[in-house]
């Protein structure tokens, strides 16, 4: 398979204080790949490191052989990044179909817009239903499910998603992760997913990344980590 994103020697900082020291990550053209780790490991920061938001950096980085590192969030989100915050970052005053239009800015041709609109009603049938209502009437559900529309509407190559699954019920979470399973088969989008639940990142993911203390100490395929003995003992609950 090939690389579309490459981090080599990465390291992220807050004003003086190092919070990433040096990580090697790749995501594979079209696969779904899992970072995994306890609260305040860096993996938020990991994924604003590589849509350029929020921290500072050293070390490369590349999407699709093209070196990012100095690109700003505009830049990279045009070729090709799309993020979906942690807290998802939808417009809450805005409507569910003003949000998913606003989604499309950082692409070329505006006139496919109408076509995904519909392609992201078919996925997320709920949101169709409520497309004229205000996003912040939304329910934690239906608010994530916005969001990650709203990113895929940039049509992106690499999708960052930040715990998807936080704050939701475990059946709409279910819900979530089926119809991104979906949409990494049909839409031919990669996914680097952030989660605390490790067992259900796992069942995404074809691969996955351990980060503790801002390196990873882990990684391989999903089989792989499941039977890893820091990964099945911290998160596993083994
Ligand atoms: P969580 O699941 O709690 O979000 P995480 O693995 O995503 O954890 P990060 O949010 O990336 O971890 O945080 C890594 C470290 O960076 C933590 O020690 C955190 O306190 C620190 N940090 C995060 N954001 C900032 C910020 N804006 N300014 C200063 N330090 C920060």
């Amino acid at each position: 398979m090939d690389k579309l994103l490459e981090a080599k020697g990465l390291r992220a900082f807050y004003g003086p204080v190092a919070v990433l020291h040096g990580i090697d990550l790749d995501v594979e053209q079209g696969e779904v790949c899992a970072l995994l780790g306890a609260n305040g490991a860096g993996k938020t920061t990991t994924l604003r490191a590589l849509c350029r938001t929020k921290v500072r950096t050293e070390g490369s980085l590349s999407l699709a052989g093209e070196a990012i590192e100095r690109k700003t969030t505009e830049q990279v989100a045009r070729l090709g990044v799309g993020h979906v915050p942690d807290g998802r970052g939808t417009f809450l005053g805005l409507t569910v179909e003003e949000n998913l239009r606003l989604g499309c800015y950082t692409r070329a041709d505006r006139a496919g817009c109408g076509g995904d609109l519909e392609r992201m009603y078919g996925y997320f049938p709920r949101l169709k239903e409520r497309r004229r209502q205000q996003a912040g009437t939304l329910s934690g559900g239906e608010q994530q499910m916005l969001a990650i529309s709203r990113a895929l509407m940039a049509r992106p190559r690499l999708l960052l998603l930040d715990e998807p699954s936080f704050g939701l019920a475990p059946l709409i979470v279910r819900e979530i992760f089926g119809i991104l399973a979906k949409i990494n088969r049909e839409q031919s989008v990669s996914i680097l997913l952030v989660e605390q639940n490790a067992r259900l990142a796992l069942e995404l993911a074809q691969r996955a990344y351990l980060l503790e203390g801002g390196r990873v100490v882990a990684h391989g395929s999903s089989e792989q980590m499941r039977q890893d003995d820091a990964v099945r003992r911290a998160y596993l609950g083994d």
